[in-house]
């Protein structure tokens, strides 16, 4: 064990083995998701009996596994995703990397696999990172993707705690995630539920995303690129694809109800609000206890100008601070929204922006919503996104 008591593998004992064969680098401006990967990848083995193994450094390779492994039966396995970006000052950042260490481990105890400590896991994570430098792209709209992966690999075909495991780390460069650059149409069906009270929405556990696949091929059917995830009888408003959403609105209540919320929004109130600009809605998850997923989310910083998607977009590659902190002109509540909310925002004309915020799209602004046969569409300033 380390100092933490958490019994777990160590990143200066990491041992490197670098590639004798390179890859060519893809052109950062012609970037698939997620197809392109480094030379390097990190390994690190588990077992219940040895506990964790070196960290090993090495080419990145296919994997070997029994076939009855947990992870392909079962989905014993979780992931996570974070970039790397190289800054003007041709500086490496990692954006909020202890974020997703937290959730990994989150992840990690509720499909039964082994724990590590999270600052030794990115200290691992940091060294592969510096060893394929040369990958993080020099491009304001692209950067190195890193996807941390813990899988059960224990030959047997009992639904248990796995005794074998496998953690390991690749790299691949990435731009923009969706391939058009026009706002979202989200697909609004209740038929469909990615999370629910007490799941495992709030893990990134792979079974939730390869659950969600079959919605979003009906998503595009009926001519929308993404599904907006409702949940409950009352359509509760949840996340769309991989990212939390935004609503930039004047709530129901009008600007004076607004005012007498929680003490968060006083706070903000203090640092004179124009009176038109209400509310940033985030949406909560329903499951587990906090939102879903969402490091993205928990900052954005705010330049002036006229359009917030813009602003925020203008970020991409720029070191964000707490939202909390920074935003004197907006007053910001996460709360739960229905559908209907929104139907009746839209219908008064008190919707100004809508946008995901994610690791991999960044931040998307939404342009309509199919919901019960009826495009509710978002107006705004967007001619930006068309030049
Ligand atoms: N919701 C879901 C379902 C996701 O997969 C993601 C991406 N991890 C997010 C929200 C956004 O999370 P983050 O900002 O950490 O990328």
């Amino acid at each position: 064990t380390n100092g933490s008591g958490v019994a777990s593998f160590k990143a200066a004992e990491t041992v490197i083995e670098l590639a004798s064969m390179f890859k060519e680098k893809p052109d950062p401006s012609n970037l698939v998701f997620g197809t392109a990967f480094t030379d390097h990848m990190l390994t690190i083995e588990w077992s219940a009996s040895d506990g964790w193994q070196k960290p090993h450094i090495g080419p990145f390779k296919n994997l070997s596994m029994h076939p009855a492994s947990s992870s392909l039966q079962y989905a014993v396995e979780l992931f996570e995703g974070l970039k790397a970006y190289r800054g003007v000052d041709n500086n490496i950042r990692l954006f909020r990397p202890l974020n997703n260490m937290e959730r990994m481990l989150r992840s990690a105890c509720r499909v039964g696999l082994p724990s590590f400590d999270k600052e030794e896991l990115l200290e691992c994570i940091k060294k592969l990172v510096e060893i394929e430098k040369a990958w993080v792209p020099d491009s304001s709209s692209a950067s190195l993707y890193i996807r941390p992966t813990l899988i059960g690999t224990e030959p047997s075909l009992g639904i248990k705690k796995p005794s074998q495991a496998l953690l390991y780390v690749i790299l691949s460069p990435v731009g923009s995630y969706f391939s058009t650059r026009s706002f979202l149409s989200l697909w609004a069906d209740p038929k469909y539920t990615r999370a629910w009270r007490g799941g495992t929405g709030d893990c990134k556990m792979g079974g939730n995303y390869g659950a969600s696949i079959y919605a979003q091929y009906e998503a595009l059917e009926m001519g929308c690129q993404q599904v907006l995830w409702l949940y409950g009888d009352n359509h509760q408003i949840t996340e769309v694809g991989t990212m939390n959403l935004f609503l930039y609105w004047i709530n129901e209540n009008g600007d004076d109800r607004q005012r007498k919320r929680s003490a968060k929004i006083e706070t903000l109130r203090s640092r004179s609000i124009p009176s038109h600009l209400v509310g940033v809605y985030l949406a909560r998850n329903i499951s587990g206890k906090g939102p879903v997923l969402g490091s993205a989310r928990d900052s954005r910083r705010v330049q002036n100008g006229p359009c917030l998607i813009r602003r925020l977009k203008e970020l991409n590659r720029r070191v964000m601070v707490d939202l909390e902190v920074c935003w004197g002109e907006f007053k910001v509540t996460e709360r739960y929204l229905t559908m209907g909310d929104l139907t009746a925002a839209l219908k008064e004309n008190r919707v100004k922006e809508m946008f995901g915020a994610g690791t991999a799209c960044i931040v998307c602004p939404v342009g309509c919503i199919l919901y019960k046969g009826d495009y509710g569409r978002i107006e705004s300033d967007w001619t930006y996104l068309v030049q």
